[in-house]
Order: structure tokens, then sequence, then C-alpha cells
């Protein structure tokens, strides 16, 4: 069958960029440092569990690197998710705002809490949600009464907006704190794919009320499972604690709760490795850099396809590369997704939208024509930061 001529131009590219070894996955962890020596330590001593030294060495790493003042290590980045959106006040029945084009923890998170996602379009500029599309639909229809803004059209509560940085590329997140404090919102920020990632000099995650970060296993840096929760608030990053630590009362031998809390705590064996991670961190985010510089040179020579680059202002972890279509085709996506999975190249679509999704196909959205376009141009490069150490 004839193929489009970009099909064979994007395998060149990718074989001029990729090791000659396959399969190549979108993106695994690299161990290079302390990681034996710290997991060693937890077997040895015997503190392999929820709580132990290297669990607040990991939170203080945690609040260096990003510069939040508290950050709260958690099982995973679904569980941060879940806290941070209880902490922000999202109580049964209220709706929160949150991109149709995300991972369905960020929608799934909300429903925990007993909330209703709202779904947001999202901007090419950023690949993540558009605080100025959402300011014009909120126009329409919210109303703000006494602080607390109202769907006009469900009647529910508008509690909070969770924009996401998609991909590592940092989201408007000025449009979102202008239009969360114009319209009464929460503004959690959904950071599992940006550490590293700067909006200005500021480390992403730290705008918001809280922030949440991810640590699965492919993710920038790896606990094997494991999140946290940023936030510049004492109060807030506390109770963050307590409630992650099945809201236990501080007493030397007494088993007492004093309100529904949770099993969310970061194993210590789990933080020994996200400490070994976290001292890599500059090698990775350099190493991000230098295969994403190699990937726009060797894809610079493509027709109809334009690689990714950081929005204007930022600096993106490039934790995965994107390449888009010039013009949306699922066919020719599909062809694309065929032809390089076929040949070991494991590259991926965007998630399926999230009202695509049986259990949230019947949520409030606004028209989100920019992320239904996104999903039929978007193709992710494997990018693990170990193609650029077997090769550069
Ligand atoms: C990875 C990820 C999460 C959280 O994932 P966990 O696997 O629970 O750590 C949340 N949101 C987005 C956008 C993610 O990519």
């Amino acid at each position: 069958m004839d193929q489009p001529a970009i099909v064979s131009e994007v395998m060149a590219a990718l074989n001029r960029v990729l090791p000659s070894q396959r399969p190549i996955a979108l993106h695994e962890p690299k161990f290079g440092g302390n990681e034996w020596q710290y997991v060693k330590n937890c077997l040895d001593t015997g503190w392999v569990s929820s709580s132990g030294s290297h669990v607040s060495r990991f939170e203080q790493l945690l609040q260096d690197f990003t510069g939040a003042p508290y950050a709260v290590a958690v099982v995973n980045g679904t569980a941060a998710l879940h806290i941070a959106l209880q902490l922000a006040g999202v109580r049964p029945g209220d709706e929160v705002i949150t991109p149709a084009l995300s991972f369905v923890a960020t929608a799934n998170a909300i429903s925990y809490c007993g909330g209703i996602p709202h779904f947001m379009d999202s901007e090419s500029a950023t690949l993540g949600a558009n605080p100025v599309a959402l300011a014009e639909y909120l126009s329409d229809i919210a109303r703000v009464s006494s602080g607390v803004c109202f769907n006009r059209i469900t009647g529910r509560p508008l509690r909070a907006v969770i924009p996401m940085h998609t991909f590592g590329h940092p989201v408007a997140i000025d449009g979102f704190l202008e239009l969360c404090n114009r319209f009464g919102l929460a503004l959690v920020e959904d950071a599992a794919e940006s550490l590293g990632s700067y909006y200005g000099n500021r480390h992403t995650g730290t705008f918001g009320l809280l922030g949440t970060l991810s640590f699965n296993g492919n993710k920038i840096i790896t606990t094997g499972g494991g999140g946290a929760i940023l936030t510049n608030d004492k109060g807030l990053a506390q109770q963050a604690k307590h409630l992650t630590t099945t809201a236990k009362t501080n007493h030397r031998w007494t088993f007492s709760h004093d309100q529904l809390g949770y099993n969310y705590r970061l194993p210590n064996i789990n933080a020994a490795l996200g400490c070994a991670q976290l001292e890599q961190i500059s090698g990775f985010l350099a190493a991000k850099r230098r295969l994403a510089a190699r990937y726009h040179e060797a894809f610079s020579s493509v027709s109809d396809a334009t690689l990714f680059s950081e929005p204007p202002g930022c600096r993106s972890n490039y934790w995965l590369n994107t390449l888009l279509l010039d013009q949306p085709s699922e066919s020719l996506l599909d062809t694309l997704l065929e032809t390089t999975n076929e040949e070991g190249i494991l590259t991926r679509p965007a998630w399926t939208l999230m009202h695509h999704l049986p259990m949230y196909a019947t949520c409030p959205k606004m028209h989100l024509p920019v992320a239904e376009d996104l999903a039929k141009r978007l193709l992710n490069l494997p990018s693990s930061v170990l193609l650029e150490s077997i090769d550069g």
C-alpha cells in the first residue's frame, strides 16, 4: 500500500536520533546515582515503611529544588491530587474545571472528592488549558454570589480549577491566577509532568493554592510510585501531612484519629529512591534538552509536521517530545503509530479526551475544538534520559 511521504520522513528522522537497539520505550527511568546505596540502607536498618529519614530528606530536597516552602510526599500523584482538592475545599456536588486533554488521574481525583469534572479546552501554544477561552466561557455561565462561584446552568458551585502542565510544558498560569481571583475559584496545579519546568523563573506547581507532583516510573524522576503536594501555606501543609497519615493524633502509644484520614504517606524505601533521583535531576534535565535539540534538528526537514517547542518565557523539562501534524488526521496518526510501534519505536498518541470516556461522557464542558484538534495531530516520541546518554 502507498504510504504518504511523511511516514518515511518521520521514520528517517527517528532513526537519525535514536540508537539502533529495539524496542525503545516512550519513557523509562535511569538509575545512575546513589539508588542502590540508599535503598540498601533502608533494608539494612529495617526502615522501609511509612516513617524514616529518607522521607523528610526527600521533602527537603523537593522544597529546595522547586522553591516551594512546603512539600508533603505521598504514595502517588493521584493521591496528591485527591488530598489537594479536598484541602482546596472540593466537596460532594461541587464542579471542578479540568482539561479535557489530560491523564485520567486529574478527573478521577475530582470524582474521589464527590466532585463533578467540568472540562475546559486547550491552546496550541502550550498544549495546556486556555485561560482566555475559559474566562470568556465563565463570563457566560458563571455567577459569583457572596464570594462563591456558581454554574448558572447546573446551579452547582464551581469550586476549583486544575490546569495541568502538559508533557512538561508550562501552562499560561498567570491567566489562571487572574481568573481564579476574579471568579473566586481555588487554583490547584497538576504539575505531575513538569518537575524541572519553569514559568518565568518560578517552578511550576508553586503558583496555585496547592500543586501536585508525580514520581511514577515514567516521570522525569521516579520513586517507583510516588507523588507530592506543594504549597506556600503552612496550615495546608500540616493538614496535608495529617490527612495522608490516617489523621493520627500525635501521641507516643495511643492509636487515635481525629477525622477521616488516608494511608497515603510515601514509604521510606520509595523516598530513598527519590533522594537518589533528585540528586541527579540537573543532569537529567540537561540530557533532556540535548535530546530535544537533536529531535528538533532531525525533524526540521520533515514537511507537514512540527516538533513542539517550549512556550515563550518558559523553560520546559521536555518530559516528552511531541510531534504535531500540521493538519489533523486520525488516519495518518494511526499509520504513524502503527509503523513506529511495528519498528519497536514505542510512540504514543495523546490520551483519549476525558469527555469521550464512558464515566465522564455526561459531564459539563465548554466547546473543545482545540483539544479535539490536538488529539488528531499529536504523537509523543521516546524521550528517556537514557537515550541521550547511550548515543550522546
Ligand atoms: C502521572 C500523572 C498523574 C499522577 O499519576 P500517578 O501515576 O498517580 O503518580 C496525574 N496527572 C497527570 C497529568 C499525570 O501525567
